[in-house]
């Protein structure tokens, strides 16, 4: 039978070379938005697909991040505490893991490619030992001195590296300080074997890195659009609910759940883009599960689904067709929601609201309708 595989996702970095963002706090470069989706999540995505069950190694700071990110996976996931070293790290995620594999990787390197994985994988399975290595291409100087460093022979280590897990826990017993799992492997049982790494498989470490990882993912990823639309009748004794913001008006909106059209709008066009059907089909309104339940965590769940899919929210706009309230004070409110809801950044929710002229049913007041699209990319 083939040997099984525990992946081992390190996610418990200091983040020391990224700098500091605008409010003067340390980035932490596992929980940057990389188009929609973080570097956690896009490793746990990746793995699921390839091994038996995830480890994840998640210092105090990102282990909401790692049960986030852990919902999205198919396989079992266990989490563990990070160490102080990385080495410390690994070896917490070895002794939780179950299978004969491991396969120990930064989720800073969150592009990984299946292929990548898979190689490292099978080596390990056939030789005891897998690592990804890309040769050097670039002329490698000395700053200091000017001093040319001969290339030829020269590799560039990368993760996931691969071992036969019982022997590289048996290396870590007699292992020194090292600064990854191919040291330790090599100084126990010899040279490890080396798989075809890529260069697409770049470790997230300094804050230039964001628009470059981005800029990779928007290249290899498809761009789809969806359309949702939601009309709910204004009625005595309901709240109004929109974007999740509760607005005082004399009248509210009529639904089983909170009723609020706006969400439910762009859960549509978020479906819509992934051709993943409406929001009927996966929370129908007849579900006592759903009666008056906060739309925002339906959009939780949406996003989880489309994330589950491998497709991550790119931008959303909407627009809101009300003769009343007046909804300006409220709409950057709404826009903060949502995008909470979804992990994105505020810039990437558009909310507008109109007044239809007094024509129509939301002109007399009589209901409210929602129009949303959603750019989404996978
Ligand atoms: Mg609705």
């Amino acid at each position: 039978m083939e040997k099984k595989v525990s992946a081992i996702l390190l996610a418990a970095g200091g983040s020391t070379r990224m700098g500091l963002d605008a409010d003067g706090k340390r980035i932490n470069k596992l929980l940057e938005p990389l188009c929609g989706m973080n570097a956690i999540e896009r490793c746990v995505l990746r793995f699921a697909a390839l091994a038996d069950e995830l480890v994840i190694a998640a210092s105090e700071q990102n282990l909401f991040a790692a049960q986030k990110a852990a919902l999205l996976s198919s396989v079992p996931v266990t989490i563990v505490p990070g160490g102080e070293r990385r080495q410390d790290s690994v070896l917490n995620g070895l002794k939780a893991a179950k299978h004969e594999i491991a396969a120990i990787h930064d989720c800073a390197r969150c592009l990984v490619t299946e292929e990548v994985i898979a190689k490292a994988i099978a080596s390990a399975r056939e030789y005891g030992s897998g690592v990804p290595a890309i040769n050097v291409r670039d002329t490698l100087r000395r700053a200091g001195t000017g001093e040319t460093v001969e290339r030829d022979g020269l590799v560039r280590m990368q993760t996931p590296q691969c071992f036969d897990r019982e022997k590289l826990i048996e290396a870590y017993a007699q292992a020194g300080s090292v600064t990854d799992d191919a040291a330790i492997w090599q100084g126990v049982y010899g040279q490890v074997r080396l798989t075809a790494g890529s260069p697409v498989n770049e470790k997230l470490t300094e804050r230039d890195d964001v628009g470059f990882f981005k800029r990779l993912i928007r290249g290899e990823s498809e761009m789809r659009i969806g359309i949702g639309e939601d009309t709910h009748r204004l009625v005595e004794g309901r709240r109004l609910i929109l974007g999740g913001v509760d607005i005082p008006y004399r009248l509210g909106l009529l639904g089983h759940s909170d009723a609020d059209a706006l969400i439910h709008a762009v859960m549509d066009a978020m479906l819509g883009a992934a051709a993943m059907g409406d929001i009927g089909r996966h929370f129908p309104d007849k579900d006592p599960a759903y009666e008056g339940i906060s739309s925002l965590i339906l959009l939780e769940k949406v996003n989880e689904m489309l994330k589950k899919n491998g497709f991550a929210v790119s931008n959303i706009d909407a627009v809101v067709i009300a003769q009343e309230p007046k909804l300006a004070p409220f709409i950057d409110e709404m826009r903060k929601k949502t995008a909470d809801a979804l992990g994105v950044g505020i810039d990437r929710i558009g909310i507008k609201a109109t007044t239809p002229e007094h024509t129509g049913p939301e002109g007399n007041s009589e209901c409210i309708t929602v129009r949303a699209v959603a750019c989404i990319r996978g």
